[in-house]
């Protein structure tokens, strides 16, 4: 007989546990009896393991009545306020940090303006004051700190923590964001571009309670998309997965940034309708202008609604997600053309999943990026609860 390696044994515990949170999690109440028939475990592991859950403070008993005998049964729930989450969204001229809960409810948020400040090191001397306010908020709170959520505009590379070229995004290229922010810091740092923090938002507080496999798309300065896949943030063998703005929509059209042509971010993206339409250089002054009847710019608009319709339309054909989210900067002015967009994408799709499409804008507004590193942390703590809660200062 062999025997199982310890590391082992601890690997199963671990994956366990992490079933056991996110079916209380998803169930929002649930009984012992109920987690050992959905998880298959036995009801020795199952009580040993929610105890274990129970002294780490993350899950709590209530008692609620059920049947006609009025008998009293234990139902386990998700505590939401026993430990707190740090979210940054560092965006390209300004930067919001908050403090929430586990549930993703912001107790406080402080926004600021980083117009013109090229230094990625100025940035984080902005933002630091207020980063430490909130942590000594969350310990007044006697809730620890289990994580900084970090949303940045442009892909990092996993392997050295260093942030690759983001568009229209200067002097940040190469800066090592993951060490950097441990070392002033002092938390466990989850880093993932807007698009991914934004659908993971989706996914742990917004839409994704019900729909399992989202795509977030967000359009502002440039176009990012964040795959959720069966629950799961998919990011591809380079990091690629979902990289939507770099679609083709007009073959020999202008060389991108990416360096492929005519990409949906040359023509779709704020600088891509600005370059367009060149009749001003702001995307206020634009919409003004498609207000005001000016043909150019009526055209111009005309002309990103159908790339937005066409690029819809291919996302929808090659990733079959149950929703589509529309978000980033350029979205609150296209908000209006919701219904239009969503006939005009069914219209060409087949007519046996047309009932089913579903394009909807995103939850949380302009805290999108900032929830969403929220929610990065979040989904880190029901992966790997324990490992995620050994990295919590307290
Ligand atoms: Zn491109």
């Amino acid at each position: 007989m062999t025997t199982l390696k310890p590391v082992y044994l601890q690997k199963v515990k671990q994956h366990n546990m992490a079933d056991i949170l996110q079916k209380i999690w998803e169930h929002e109440s649930i009984s012992r009896v109920e987690l050992v028939e959905l998880t298959g475990l036995t009801s020795g592991t199952i009580t040993n393991l929610t105890q274990e859950l129970l002294q780490t403070g993350l899950i709590r008993e209530s008692e609620t009545s059920s049947g006609s005998v009025g008998r009293k049964r234990v139902m386990l729930k998700l505590r939401t306020d026993r430990y707190m989450i740090i979210g940054l969204d560092i965006g390209r001229t300004s930067f919001e940090v908050v403090l929430a809960d586990l549930a993703g409810r912001m107790i406080k948020s402080v926004e600021g303006n980083t117009v013109g400040i090229r230094n990625p090191e100025q940035v984080l001397d902005l933002v630091a004051p207020h980063l430490e306010s909130l942590k000594t908020d969350a310990t007044d709170k006697k809730s620890p700190v289990i994580g900084l959520g970090v949303s940045i505009p442009g892909p990092m590379d996993k392997k050295t923590g260093k942030l690759l070229s983001p568009p229209n995004f200067p002097g940040w290229e190469g800066y090592p964001i993951q060490s950097a922010l441990e070392r002033r810091f002092g938390l466990n740092v989850f880093i993932e571009d807007d698009a991914r923090t934004s659908a993971l938002a989706e996914r742990w507080y917004g839409l994704g309670r019900k729909a399992q496999d989202l795509l977030f798309v967000t359009m502002g300065m440039g176009i990012g998309g964040g795959v959720v896949a069966k629950g799961e943030l998919v990011v591809g063998s380079n990091g690629l997965y979902g990289q939507v703005g770099h679609i083709t929509l007009l073959p020999g059209g202008e060389i991108c940034a990416c360096g492929n042509e005519g990409c949906w971010e040359t023509v779709g993206s704020i600088p891509g309708i600005l370059r367009r339409w060149s009749g001003g250089n702001t995307i206020d002054g634009f919409f003004q202008a498609v207000r005001e009847g000016d043909p150019a710019a009526v055209q111009c608009m005309q002309e990103t609604l159908y790339y937005l319709e066409c690029a819809l339309t291919t996302l929808f054909n090659t990733y079959d997600p149950d929703v589509i989210v529309l978000g980033g900067k350029l979205y609150p002015y296209l908000t209006m053309h919701l219904s239009e967009i969503r006939s005009r994408v069914k219209a060409r799709m087949y007519a046996f999943v047309r009932d089913r499409l579903h394009i909807e804008s995103a939850t949380f507004g302009a805290s999108q990026n900032a929830v969403g590193a929220v929610a990065l942390v979040f989904g880190a703590l029901l992966n790997e609860p324990l490992q995620t809660l050994a990295g919590t200062k307290t």
